[in-house]
């Protein structure tokens, strides 16, 4: 507690700017911090000056109102302008607590403050002495007792020529243990006032001057501690001119970044694909279905991208159960008629398993080599590839392993691309010389914001599903209503129908979780005597696990149990029941995931939600979501909201930066404005030759992994 008394440091205003200092000089060298400071801080992430500059308050609380004392409202926080009229230490008798008592008057009434364990105040707080306070308002002026503030904020008015903690709008920031509020804030504030010179104006002068922004030394320190600007509820709303310059610049950042990872790529040259080969011609054919007009769209946008003598880099997003496989397809195909290799890489094991049969069926008649590499593939697997024998290479994180090489790669496919990365993407394109890479997400990014998770893509909907798809009810139930649950199980069982049983995935205990499953499987087995019950999860070895799924695809086996590994790829019509125990413990992407296996017959179709109590506001929330929704984006959209965007979009996997300040669904206006800025910039000049610090400010905000700026 001694270290409070840092507090009453007066904060002058810097009287000189230390040359020696930069950006990355270590936190611990700002006035008021020093070593044990800087490893609380860094538990915060700041470990630099920018760091600590770039750490914004998450609120504000309005001190500017002085009122008097005879204003002063119970219940209600508030800040006084008073002397202090008396003081003293009481000890309580127990805990031997030290308890600092003060009286304070102004020419309207008395207020009494208390602080625990902070006896050493008793040296500044004297008779006389002008302080101001700021707190909640306690007590009762009918009881006898009076007003009281207990523990407030205080500045002593005259010792300090700028005051920090009152009488202004006071930064609130999210502070850890071991420093407190007040202790952050003059911190923060020495570090503002001494190093807030050290942000250079590097934007360009016709970007800041089209959108109306202000400086961004101004900016910063304005965001820290409000002087020019006082209107607390746009403050507070992320809204004001300050805020709006720090937001315009991390989309920009990120923008720019994006945009230079693409304009990389549409600098080199790619493979001009041809048609005509007459595989694609052969197979529309033999296909069983027309496609829908979403997937003729996205496919000519393929197509016309694959012809181009540039690399190909689009996204296509889709609801489940969209027709992405067979679009994905087709573009094997076209890179196939043209006689080079593809390849198509799935997140998992299982679903790579489950691409593998599903197109090895498909292409079969064609007669087309098609080879599945995983981990557990041998260097014979590996030897298809380098000498070209496999045309069709089907893969888990295999694919990119740097022993396999390809003799002539022409087309990546990455299926869900929510677990891969930049990096991995990367990997992939240097597989080859520069193959056309097309990526598929099931998890339906609101469109809005697709542009910046994706911003170096090129984007492709395929917002339509298959003609026949029915609407799956969706309903949550709980552990008492067990029986209700066999009951509907039977029904459809009884109708010919299959039924999928899945268990969660608990990341810490995969055992724990196999064992859930294989109970599950055991208990299911009394139940129902006369029905085949199946079980697969992860552990399982690749043939094992095939040979249930066939059995199950096939129709022999009644109930499929599983763990998650189910989530996505597999395709059984005829299954129309999922349920999904402890429904409470998955994600909503998850959720919407593991349903779209069902609904794919025509026949009405349920997913029943078995949810255990006690569960979190927000896992209702997502249970809520499913019974009220079968839309992707809707769900995407509610998902988002729930976890909130950083989460949401996994920018640590993803390899894109976070944002401090700026709210992707909050500011979405300004992040379309700082894209076109950044794109339109980094068309002009590739390279940002120009903008040299518009470069080293990308540098820091992409820690490195912007390589082709070095060039
Ligand atoms: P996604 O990967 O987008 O979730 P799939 O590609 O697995 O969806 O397709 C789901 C199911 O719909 C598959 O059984 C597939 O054969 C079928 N399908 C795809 N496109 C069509 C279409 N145009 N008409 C009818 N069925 C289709
Ligand atoms: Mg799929």
């Amino acid at each position: 507690m001694k270290s409070n008394n840092k507090d009453l440091t007066p904060a002058k205003t810097s009287e000189f700017r230390n040359p020696q200092i930069s950006k990355d000089t270590p936190v611990q060298y700002i006035k008021g911090v020093g070593p044990a400071r800087a490893r609380l801080l860094e538990r915060i992430g700041i470990t630099t000056l920018q760091d600590i500059l770039f750490y914004f308050p998450w609120r504000y609380e309005d001190r500017k109102n002085l009122i008097k004392i005879c204003d002063l409202k119970y219940g209600a926080d508030a800040t006084v302008m008073c002397e202090v009229e008396s003081a003293k230490i009481i000890t309580t008798r127990r805990k031997r607590m030290k308890i600092f008592e003060v009286t304070f008057a102004d020419e309207t009434g008395y207020l009494k403050s208390k602080w625990f364990n902070q006896a050493y105040l008793e040296k500044y707080f004297k008779k006389g002495v002008k302080v101001i306070l700021s707190g909640l308002v306690k007590g009762n002026l009918y009881s006898g007792e009076g007003l009281e503030m207990d523990n407030p904020d205080y500045e002593l008015v005259g010792t300090e020529d700028r005051l920090i903690h009152t009488s202004r709008i006071v930064p609130v920031y999210k502070a850890t243990e071991g420093i407190s509020q007040k202790q952050l804030r003059t911190l923060m504030f020495n570090a503002v006032d001494s190093a807030s010179f050290l942000l250079e104006e590097y934007l360009p002068g016709e970007i800041i001057e089209r959108n109306g922004l202000k400086p961004l030394e101004w900016s910063v320190s304005e965001a820290h501690f409000p002087e020019e600007y006082n209107d607390i509820d746009s403050l507070n709303k992320g809204m004001s001119p300050a805020h709006k310059r720090l937001i315009f610049d991390e989309f920009f950042l990120l923008e720019a970044g994006l945009a230079l990872l693409k304009k990389r790529e549409t600098l080199e040259k790619g493979i001009s694909f041809g048609d005509g080969g007459g595989l694609v011609d052969k197979f529309l054919k033999q296909l069983h279905f027309t496609l829908t007009s979403a997937q003729e769209r996205v496919l000519k946008q393929i197509r016309s991208d694959m012809k181009r003598n540039l690399p190909m880099n689009r996204l296509i997003h889709g609801d489940v159960g969209c027709g992405k496989t067979v679009v994905a397809l087709i573009s094997i195909l076209v890179a196939v008629e043209n006689g080079y290799q593809a390849c198509l890489m799935a997140p998992t094991e299982l679903l790579a398993e489950q691409h593998f049969t599903n197109i090895h069926k498909m292409v079969e008649a064609l007669g087309l080599n098609v080879l599945l590499l995983t981990s557990s593939s041998g260097k014979k697997a590996a030897g298809h590839v380098s000498d070209g024998s496999a045309q069709v290479i089907i893969g888990t994180h295999a694919v990119i392993q740097e022993h396999v090489e390809f003799k002539k790669l022409g087309l990546a496919i990455i299926d869900e691309q929510h677990r891969f990365g930049v990096v991995q993407r990367a990997a992939l394109r240097r597989k080859g010389a520069n193959p056309d890479i097309l990526i598929m997400t099931a998890t339906p990014i609101p469109r809005t914001l697709a542009m910046t998770l994706y911003g170096d893509l090129d984007v492709s909907v395929i917002d339509e599903l298959p003609a026949g798809r029915r609407p799956v009810v969706t309903k949550t139930f709980f552990s008492s209503q067990k029986e209700k649950i066999y009951s509907l199980i039977e029904g459809e069982m009884s109708k010919g129908r299959q039924v999928y049983i899945v268990y969660p995935l608990i990341e810490e205990s995969e055992k724990l979780d196999l064992k859930s499953a294989v109970d599950g499987a055991g208990a299911l087995k009394n139940m129902f005597p006369e029905r085949e019950v199946g079980l697969v999860h992860g552990r399982m070895h690749h043939d094992e696990r095939e040979a249930v799924m066939a059995s199950f695809k096939s129709g022999d086996v009644d109930i499929l149990v599983a763990t998650t590994v189910i989530e996505v790829g597999i395709d059984v019509p005829n299954a129309s029941l999922m349920l999904i125990v402890h429904a409470e413990r998955f994600g909503l992407a998850q959720l919407h995931q593991l349903r779209g296996r069902i609904g794919r017959g025509g026949y009405d179709s349920y997913c029943l939600l078995l949810a255990y109590h006690p569960f979190s506001e927000d896992a209702k929330r997502r249970l809520k979501a499913m019974e009220s929704t079968a839309d992707g984006f809707r769900i995407a959209e509610e998902d988002l909201s729930i976890r909130g965007p950083g989460e949401f979009f996994g920018t640590r996997q993803s390899g894109i930066p976070n944002l401090q300040i700026a709210n992707i669904i909050r500011d979405i206006d300004m992040l379309e404005i700082a894209r076109k800025e950044a794109f339109d910039l980094v068309d002009a000049d590739p390279v940002l030759k120009k903008y040299p610090l518009v470069r080293e400010a990308l540098q820091k905000k992409w820690m490195g992994r912007l390589e082709l700026i070095k060039s």
